[in-house]
């Protein structure tokens, strides 16, 4: 007979995202939401919950980017190879796209933690004889092609993703939805249940993503009935995703009974743009381990034996000694600034105050912010010498994102003789792991409220980096000024004309880096580690996966 905790033990959640990143081998993501679910995964992984990971395998990634010296964006395929890490399963389904028969298969990875505990991850692939020539293209690219390719991508992910579990012979006791992308896994199950919305909502949990419109995917019911067919009725369709479009966000909300936005204030935000849906806000984390340098780890084991698996622990982060958080830093620190002055020839110094900037080169991060007023920049930089160091790739689509990564390495070019400025380029998650724990300020500039969340500070975080940003996303819920960080701007209860938000958003950056953060760097070196303790004591053992995964256990998957 078997045991009802082996049954429950044996049923998985299984959590569907268009990118889980987990390694820098695996090109399988674009930016935070990849970062996220492979957080997730590991976190999952350590705490032993039983979690399945359903994926794309983008065998040709999203783009490796080359940026010339007149700071031009290059793109090329950034092609991996998923034999040398993982395994073809023999499970194979069809799907359905354009009339035809596709054959998806999984490569199998499995994330092994320290813990025992073990998550394996299916990452679905098309690229098979049996598949017409395009077909086989659909698990080519991550956010590549045209609305059509999306869908394709939408259908292997989703519907194929049931199927395979399915196939597998999996127990499924909750589809996890990260951002709507997956959406058509919902209709699959609405088949599989005898068309009971009730059953199916029971079954779903969503997590959106985006605060703006224009982030959620919409497909006119069109393209849907060349793509996808039929396969419920449109006008059942029609109720649960739109009427006008199918909006892959709404069509999760209507099919899940779980719902939260990955921050407080974007809780807000998504009600706003969905009144009438409960949505709960689980603000985002990082996975500790991942993102805590080599010098840190080493502080941490010695301190805290076990933290990987509770970072709660860091809060008694005050029982280190300043000197060896300091000594752990500048260990982190000069990894960077080799790197940098190695491929750069950038010539930064391991003493001067460094500033990091890395992120999605869009126009609501404003990589440009720093240099609105360029005067006062040279007045913080002669108040104490400063050093920059920006990364970030542009969608190639996106024009205005392009034309800031130039406009910044411009900037370097004009003021190579008083500021040390680089732009590294092909930000990925090495180079990421290096900037949050070789910086000693970790500066934001999102445009509010348009930061989802936002992560790469928690990660600074946890290497005892300071945040310098805009009271938006997470930062809201992480700052308290001067002791763990500082605002850039007006808090999140006051609204301003968007000129007034600027002008103070201004104010803020120069005046605190030429009054505060300059000064306390040179001259006061116990309160700057003072900060840094406090960011790893108050931030980082809070904003963490391990948390996160623990609060989507009990309330969400239980
Ligand atoms: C963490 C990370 C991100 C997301 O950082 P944000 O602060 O949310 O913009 C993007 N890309 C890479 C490579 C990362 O490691």
């Amino acid at each position: 007979m078997v045991e009802p905790e082996t049954c429950l033990a044996r049923q998985k959640i299984a959590y569907f995202s268009m990118e889980i990143g987990l390694s820098n081998n695996f090109h399988t993501y674009n930016g935070g939401l990849g970062i996220l679910a492979g957080d997730t995964v590991k976190s999952s992984a350590d705490l032993k919950v039983p979690l399945v990971g359903i994926t794309l395998v983008s065998k040709k990634g999203h783009f490796k980017q080359e940026l010339t010296s007149d700071g031009k964006q290059v793109e090329h395929p950034d092609p991996w190879e998923p034999s040398e890490y993982m395994q073809l399963l023999s499970t194979e389904v069809t799907v359905q796209i354009q009339k035809r028969d596709v054959t998806v298969k999984p490569w199998l990875y499995t994330v092994k933690s320290q813990t025992g505990g073990a998550v394996p991850v299916y990452f679905l692939d098309t690229d098979f004889e049996t598949n017409n020539p395009e077909d086989r293209e659909i698990t080519t690219f991550l956010y590549g092609g045209d609305e059509r390719y999306r869908l394709k991508q939408e259908i292997v992910l989703g519907i194929g993703g049931v199927k395979i579990l399915d196939a597998l012979g999996l127990d499924v006791r909750k589809y996890h939805l990260n951002e709507g992308h997956s959406s058509l896994l919902a209709l699959e199950l609405l088949q599989k249940n005898g068309m009971s919305i009730e059953k199916v909502r029971k079954l779903c949990v969503f997590t959106t993503h985006t605060p703006i419109d224009a982030g959620h995917d919409k497909f006119s019911y069109d393209l849907v009935r060349q793509v996808l067919g039929e396969p419920i009725p449109f006008d059942v369709l029609k109720k649960l995703g739109g009427q006008e479009r199918l909006n892959m966000t709404l069509l999760a909300l209507n099919l899940s009974n779980y719902h939260n936005g990955v921050a407080k204030r974007h809780q807000y935000s998504s009600k706003a743009m969905f009144p009438g849906y409960e949505i709960r806000a689980i603000t985002n984390g990082v996975h500790s381990y991942t993102w805590t340098c080599e010098s840190f780890r080493n502080l941490y084991n010695k301190y805290f034996p076990g933290w990987a698996n509770e970072p709660d622990l860091l809060v008694r982060v005050d029982g280190i000694s300043d000197e060896d958080v300091w000594g752990a830093h500048e260990e982190g620190k000069k990894v960077l600034i080799d790197y940098v002055n190695k491929v750069k020839n950038a010539g930064m110094n391991y003493d001067d105050l460094t500033l990091g900037f890395a992120r999605r080169a869009t126009g609501y991060k404003r990589t440009d912010l720093l240099f609105s007023d360029i005067e006062k920049l040279k007045k913080v930089n002669n108040k104490g010498r400063i050093q920059l160091i920006f990364s970030g790739k542009a969608h190639p689509r996106d024009d205005s994102g392009r034309k800031l990564i130039e406009q910044i390495i411009g900037y370097a070019q004009d003021l190579k003789n008083e500021i040390k400025i680089v732009y590294l380029s092909n930000y990925d998650m090495d180079l990421a792991a290096k900037l949050v724990s070789g910086v000693d300020v970790w500066l934001n500039t999102p445009l509010r409220p348009l930061e989802a969340s936002g992560t790469s500070g928690m990660k600074a975080a946890h290497n005892g980096v300071i945040n310098f940003g805009v009271l938006d996303g997470w930062w809201i819920e992480g700052w308290i000024e001067g002791i763990t960080g500082w605002a850039i701007g007006p808090q999140s209860n006051e609204s301003f004309s968007v000129e007034e938000d600027r002008r103070r958003e201004l104010e803020d950056l120069y005046n605190k880096l030429e009054n505060i953060i300059v000064p306390m760097f040179y001259n006061s070196r116990g309160e700057w580690t003072k900060m840094m303790k406090n960011s790893i004591g108050k931030i980082a053992y809070y904003f963490n996966t391990h948390r996160v995964v623990q609060r989507y256990a009990t309330e969400a998957y239980l």
